[in-house]
């Protein structure tokens, strides 16, 4: 049975990123990565730019205590000064306006009295030159490469690409992702279960993983457990999708038809079980074309936490994400721990923030079946195989969701 590391290494092996496209910069955008470098076609500030509403100076006339200047103009932001400050002269400005011409500094204007006559006394005599002035590109300046390809665009990105005149980019496309919840015994949320069926709870679960994992999901229905209607199903899952999600039916019961579906529609199967808890029962295979098949097992929090340590990082890796993930971090415990596990086990945790800072708890969760204890957790603890025994602020290790 394979190690999760090798499994994660597995499906790695076969997920490269997808071809490019022209992304508009909506909001539809956000999440995507940039495939090539952005270049800024201007500097920014595009001019030496004020920081305050104050008074542009030359900062040797201010030495003196109460030194007194000339006001020649006064510049709002968007306006263009039109004179120079030249020698005991002093512009009103205000935050955002362009500096004018032989002024190098600005005061404030709290450390500034106007007078009459268009006159006005520094009180401040510590002014120094360049003080609150942004120099013309401080941040960019034009042909510089401001945001470069893997950058995922987030909304900061969203600034800076407005700043140098984008409209769209090149970028990886959301990978889309192919969902198929199997079964007999499954009804959707909006029928009312007859007795032996269930709702169906893996398809909506799944669809929200892969928004918050960076695909493009389409929920294609539920499979019968029949070899026909299985292989029609999964077989349209592969035509339209670069990821595709089987819920159950991956086990080795006599109506578990996936791993037989998968062969016949050519699909080479990589594994079919990883020593792990929950979720021993993982399919990963791939097409010839280069797509990703994963049958995730059938109870809900095992397929869970399958999405999230092999399936995520799938599709970030087609997303053109540089790192796959999952991303694990380590934290104290917050309280102790004593269990035995046949496999290394994830636990649904809770991240707190008590007064020595952040920790792990972890939640009560009755098994594989139990979302209702499963879905306040915003991390997975990681337990290794055998007796677990922790104290309350041992260091463990979590993967954050
Ligand atoms: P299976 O892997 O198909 O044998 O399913 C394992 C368990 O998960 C069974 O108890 C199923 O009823 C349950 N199950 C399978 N698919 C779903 C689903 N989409 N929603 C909720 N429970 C499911
Ligand atoms: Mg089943």
């Amino acid at each position: 049975m394979l190690e999760v590391a090798d499994a994660i290494a597995a499906v790695l092996k076969h997920a490269k990123p997808l071809k490019t496209e022209v992304a508009a910069l909506t909001t539809a955008a956000l999440g995507q990565v940039l495939a090539a470098d952005i270049v800024a076609d201007v500097d920014s500030p595009p001019f030496p730019k004020s920081l305050r509403d104050g008074y542009a100076v030359r900062s040797t006339d201010c030495a003196s205590l109460n030194a007194e200047l000339k006001v020649v103009e006064e510049v709002p932001a968007g306006k263009m000064p039109t004179k120079p400050v030249g020698a005991g002269e002093a512009s009103r400005i205000f935050t955002g306006a362009p500096l004018p011409d032989g002024a190098d500094a600005v005061v404030m204007q709290e450390h500034a009295q106007a007078f009459e006559g268009g006159r006005v006394k520094i009180t401040d005599t510590n002014v120094k030159a360049r003080q609150h002035v942004y120099a013309q590109g401080t941040e960019m300046k034009a042909g510089a490469v401001v945001l470069s390809r893997g950058t995922p665009i987030n909304p900061a990105a969203f600034g800076v690409l407005a700043n140098v005149g984008k409209t769209a980019v090149t970028a990886y496309p959301f990978p889309r992702v192919g969902i198929i919840a199997t079964g007999d015994e499954l009804v959707e949320a909006n029928m009312k279960p007859k007795p032996g069926q269930i709702r169906n709870s893996n398809g909506p679960m799944l669809t929200a993983q892969t928004v918050r994992g960076g695909g493009l999901p389409r929920y294609l229905g539920i499979a019968r457990d029949t070899h026909a209607i299985a292989k029609s199903l999964i077989a349209e899952g592969i035509d339209v999708s670069d990821v595709v999600l089987i819920a159950g039916g991956v086990s080795v019961g006599d109506f578990d038809l996936v791993p037989d579906v998968l062969k016949e529609l050519g699909v080479t199967i990589h594994f079919r079980q990883i020593r792990v808890k929950p979720g021993k029962p993982l399919l990963f295979g791939t097409t010839e074309n280069g797509k990703l098949v994963f049958g995730l097992p059938g109870n809900p929090v095992s397929s869970f936490v399958g999405f999230e340590l092999f399936v995520r990082p799938a599709i970030r890796i087609l997303g053109g994400h540089a790192e796959a993930g999952p991303r694990t971090i380590r934290l104290p415990l917050a309280e102790g721990l004593a269990e035995s596990n046949d496999r290394p086990t994830y636990r649904p945790a809770k991240l707190e923030l008590g007064e020595g800072g952040w920790s792990v708890r972890p939640l009560p969760c009755s098994g594989a079946p139990d979302l209702v204890g499963l879905q306040p957790a915003d991390a997975l603890l990681s337990l290794p195989a055998g007796d677990a025994r922790a104290d309350r602020g041992a260091i463990m290790d979590v993967v954050l969701l």
